[in-house]
């Protein structure tokens, strides 16, 4: 059958990480014809490169903390129990790596309400000196997913197409992406070129490195200090990430140096525990994309240029409300999940299916577009 012969679908999703994925699986469920495209295939961005940690956010109360603490409460739930052949549980030892980290871990420990304890002796005589002394919270429960095999599990049996969209065309009602139409788009392209003029979303790609090493050294729990350390894993293997190379961008003329890489999680590790006989399995890296503001994305996405024709004194900082701007029609993005993409993909998906499927808001302060007033205002 011609490929152009496809009939529209309700949502086409571009970007195949874990957001995409996670996206597509609550779709899915909720009755959509659902397609799922990706230049290179299944978290081959930053997904594929994650630790995969479903770890608790350390910070002070606010609306951030609110987010990621429900959002941490459904991933471990999500992960554990939806895909628990992808997901290995283990207590989790979260060390300070700093005065202002230790601060904030006192205050995070007065408020929470995940359990935890003080750590054994055992557990102890494992770490350095530092690492011991060290301002520390031991949780009960943490978990650390299988990357690849997790997202690869979310979208069985949807429609999976090897696409790069390089343009996206709105007409008679459809979004159309090659050969492909949808009534409804999902841009979840992480750190990737953004495909629309939307300069104002306020995000950043973080390069980032992870190892997955062999190691004499039995690691019992989950360790995050100077990096995180996976407890030793059935095959035998312990992952360690991840560097935040602030400098490399993919997308430049820069080679970016593995071995040094590699040294830099080696050497943070060992402010940690003593890893004995290490051989290097394998390196991943890739770009995670962070909001300007922390806070992750979900929501529509104004059009800046027909906006600022209808609103031009938006660029002397006059307010309007954000319900009067011209958004894109049908589409929603999701991104800038930071280093917690795995732990935010399962709450931003189900509410972006409530959403798609039910007509349920989607909460204002998620949305990407509120980062458009104050780009706007610098336009003038
Ligand atoms: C080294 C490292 C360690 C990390 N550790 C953790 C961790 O322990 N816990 C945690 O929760 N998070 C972790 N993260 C963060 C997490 O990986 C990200 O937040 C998450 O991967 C973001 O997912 P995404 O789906 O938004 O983007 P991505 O996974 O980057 O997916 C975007 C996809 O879009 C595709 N794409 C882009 N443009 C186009 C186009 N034009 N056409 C078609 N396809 C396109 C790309 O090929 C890519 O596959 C880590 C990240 C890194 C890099």
């Amino acid at each position: 059958m011609p490929t152009s012969k496809i009939s529209p679908y309700d949502v086409i999703i571009i970007g195949a990480g874990i957001n995409g994925c996670c996206s597509a699986y609550y779709l899915y469920k909720a009755g959509l014809r659902v397609a799922l495209i990706d230049q290179n295939g299944i978290a081959s961005g930053g997904s594929g490169a994650a630790g995969a940690f479903i770890s608790p956010k350390i910070s002070k109360a606010g609306e951030l903390k609110d987010i990621m603490s429900e959002a941490h409460a459904e991933a471990l739930e999500f992960y554990t129990t939806r895909f628990p052949q992808f997901t290995l549980t283990k207590e989790l030892l979260h060390i300070a790596n700093s005065p202002q980290e230790a601060d904030k871990l006192e205050c995070f420990k007065q408020e929470t309400q995940l359990e935890y304890s003080t750590i054994d002796n055992v557990l102890k005589s494992l770490l350095t000196e530092e690492a011991a002394n060290e301002s520390h919270i031991y949780f009960s429960e943490g978990a650390v997913v299988d990357a690849q095999g997790v997202c690869e599990a979310l979208v069985e049996g949807i429609d999976f197409f090897t696409i790069k969209a390089d343009a996206l065309m709105y007409e008679d009602e459809l979004w159309k992406i090659d050969h492909l139409s949808a009534k409804h788009v999902v841009l979840s392209i992480g750190a990737y070129p953004k495909l629309l003029p939307i300069d104002y979303v306020g995000l950043r790609g973080i390069w980032g490195h992870r190892i997955d090493i062999k190691t004499s050294t039995d690691i019992p729990c989950i360790l995050h200090h100077h990096v995180s350390i996976s407890p030793t894993t059935k095959e035998g293997i312990v992952a360690i990430g991840a560097t935040h190379d602030v400098h490399y961008s993919p997308f430049s003329d820069q080679v970016y140096d593995i071995e040094s890489g590699r040294a830099v999680l080696l050497e943070k590790a060992s402010k940690t525990l003593k890893l004995n006989n290490i051989e290097i399995v394998r390196d991943y890296t890739g770009l995670r994309s962070g909001s300007n503001d922390y806070l992750p994305m979900l929501g529509n996405l104004v059009d800046a240029h027909a906006t600022l024709s209808l609103y031009p004194h938006l660029r002397h900082g006059k307010a309007v409300n954000m319900r009067e701007y011209v958004y894109y029609p049908s589409l929603t993005m999701i991104n800038g999940s930071g280093g917690y993409g795995f732990v935010l993909a399962p709450y931003l998906a189900r509410l972006l299916s409530e959403y798609l499927s039910e007509g349920k808001a989607i909460n204002p302060i998620l949305s990407p577009s509120r980062f458009f007033p104050r780009w706007a205002k610098r336009q003038s």
